[in-house]
């Protein structure tokens, strides 16, 4: 391809709104462009860019024995009520009427789609087990959409679902979607983390996320270098640390007068905030109810645990508002769980606790003294986030933390789907039984941006061979210099046979040329100069910045070399 007959649009800077490396760097190198917040074009680089990733998962798919087809995104409502998840799956769900006043939406995952698909085709046992695939394009009216194609509103994924005669079918079908996930994210060159998942509004239980490991990752995981240990913090539980009751001591009230904060109560009262528990009131939508949560006060509620304790929805669940908190006989600030009037959720680690502090329900007090069982009750579970140092619920060794963005997840669906949409075989006695499920997603444009996010520098993205746009550059000084445009275009012919190869003949100054490539990434650039006359040109790597001078057709035969090694 030659660099004059290109789309090349890079970017001396990157609008405003692009926070991180990743993001910026694919818009100034002309990869992406926005079109309003959280929905993307691709431009020629980038696209070819998608291509690769896609045709890595693609062939990694294939060889599993997964099936590839392609779904609309456009999904009747009946399909959703079916499954019950139109009124339950809250605001991320694009959805949208036609002339006939018909609703639809534009899905966000293809649960619905696959289970009535594979009801209506397969009705022998003898064609399961199943995994049917696609690479489509997903609609999530996300609520912070953000950092480019990390969480867009339209974006590329590969979900895969499975279907099996039974539970051990299952297992089979998901220890080999685990598999391959690990061979295509290894394939990509992606430094990840697998850990074990909440299963979120898909359901089911039992599911794994792929972790690409970063610091500006979302999503944050608790592990165990002991062994092994690894899940995402929603999902992460410890073992709970057993404390040497104290000696009760009579409750006491006391005036904390402007004390709201766990941070000014300690102080003020000069104790350590273990020695505290801090009562949050949520307004759980879905059951239409205020409840209180109690969480030692150091630490932070878990707003999937509590999700999951009520049986609600994260989309359906918020802190309640003040007036709300007044309501309940309480002021914002003052809240403990001692005669407060609603259902209360108690962190399994404060009933560990002797002789704490909580609010007291009126303005600037607190009760000292306070013990659990004698003071209040509710209902016992774990529902605070782990952190570093909490003991690995395994080995019972202290665990690390880390950031990772979440590339992929698989799920264990069992029958959540194909019970209530009747997706059934008939088995030997002649009895309709309900196909057993996983269901396996990969973000295929977050991945493209992972991998800039873990493959650049500062003069821009340094891409593995195997994903590059190009594999390789070739940069004339001076095009119009005889000798070195002949070196130039010996080495673009011999190399097109075999490799990806860019020419550079544009009429610019070579520092504007090679700015150029650094930021696009190309792995390898020829730069034939001042010694063409003498066939010696410079390869410059990519990711070293290394230069070595030496013959075209060494360059050459290197060239071919790596790319015949991908
Ligand atoms: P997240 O927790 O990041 O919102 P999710 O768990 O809701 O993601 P899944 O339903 O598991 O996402 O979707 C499968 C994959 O699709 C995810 O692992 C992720 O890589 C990708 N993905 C999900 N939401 C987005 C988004 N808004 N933009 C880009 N990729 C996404
Ligand atoms: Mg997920």
């Amino acid at each position: 391809m030659k660099a004059s007959k290109m789309l090349i649009s890079t970017l001396k800077e990157a609008p405003q709104e692009a926070k991180i490396d990743s993001h910026i760097l694919l818009l100034r190198a002309g990869m992406i462009k926005a079109q309003v917040a959280g929905v993307y074009q691709f431009l020629p680089l980038g696209l070819r860019v998608l291509h690769k990733i896609e045709n890595i998962i693609r062939e990694e798919m294939d060889n599993s024995g997964a099936i590839e087809i392609l779904c609309s995104a456009l999904q009747p409502k009946e399909l959703w009520e079916e499954s019950g998840r139109w009124s339950k799956y809250g605001p991320e769900l694009m959805r949208l009427s036609d002339r006939h006043d018909r609703e639809f939406c534009l899905g966000p995952t293809h649960e619905e789609v696959f289970t009535t698909l594979v009801r209506d085709l397969v009705k022998s046992s003898k064609n399961l087990p199943l995994n049917i695939y696609q690479i489509q394009t997903k609609y999530r009216d996300e609520r912070r959409p953000r950092f480019g194609l990390m969480r867009g509103r339209e974006f590329l994924m590969k979900d895969a679902y499975s279907f099996d005669k039974d539970e051990a079918g299952l297992e089979e079908s998901y220890q080999n979607m685990y598999d391959t996930y690990s061979k295509i994210f290894s394939r990509m060159g992606i430094h990840y983390q697998v850990v074990l998942a909440d299963t979120g509004n898909i359901g089911g239980n039992g599911s794994h996320q792929f972790m690409a490991l970063s610091d500006i990752g979302e999503s944050e995981i608790v592990y165990c270098d002991a062994c092994g240990y690894a899940a995402d913090v929603e999902k992460a539980t410890a073992k709970l640390i057993p404390s040497t009751p104290e000696e009760p001591k009579p409750l006491h009230k006391v005036h904390t007068p402007n004390q709201r904060t766990i941070e000014e109560i300690t102080q003020f009262l000069n104790i350590d905030p273990k020695k505290t528990a801090k009562t949050l009131i949520y307004h759980d939508y879905v059951n239409e109810k205020l409840v209180a949560v109690v969480v030692r006060g150091d630490r932070e509620v878990n707003e999937i645990k509590l999700v999951n304790a009520l049986n609600s929805n994260e989309n359906y669940l918020e802190l309640a508002k003040d007036e709300e908190i007044l309501s309940l006989h309480s002021v914002h600030g003052f809240v403990g769980p001692k005669d407060l009037a609603c259902e209360i959720y108690v962190d399994e680690e404060v009933t560990q606790l002797s002789n704490f502090v909580i609010g007291a329900n009126e303005v600037d007090y607190h009760y000292e003294n306070v013990n659990y069982g004698r003071d209040f009750t509710g209902t016992v579970c774990d529902l605070r986030k782990n952190v570093a140092g909490d003991l690995c619920p395994v080995c019972g060794k202290p665990m690390a933390q880390e950031r990772g963005i979440e590339v992929g997840q698989i799920f264990k669906l069992q029958t959540k789907y194909s019970l209530p949409m009747k997706c059934v075989y008939v088995n030997e006695e002649g009895k309709n039984v309900p196909m057993v499920m996983g269901c396996y997603g990969i973000g295929v444009s977050r991945t493209l941006q992972s991998i800039v996010e873990q493959y650049h520098d500062e003069y821009g993205i340094q891409w593995p061979l195997n994903i590059a746009p190009y594999h390789c550059v070739i940069v004339p000084v001076n095009y119009n210099d005889e000798e070195q445009q002949k070196v130039a275009l010996h080495a673009y012919d011999a190399l097109s046979k075999e490799a990806e190869v860019i020419l550079d003949d544009r009429n610019a100054k070579p520092g504007f040329k090679f700015k150029d490539w650094e930021l696009i990434g190309i792995p390898y650039m020829i730069i034939c100069g001042k010694r063409s006359n003498e066939g010696i040109v410079e390869l410059k790597n990519r990711s070293t910045l290394e230069k070595t001078e030496l013959p075209v057709e060494e360059a050459i035969q290197f060239i071919l070399n790596q790319v015949h090694s991908i």
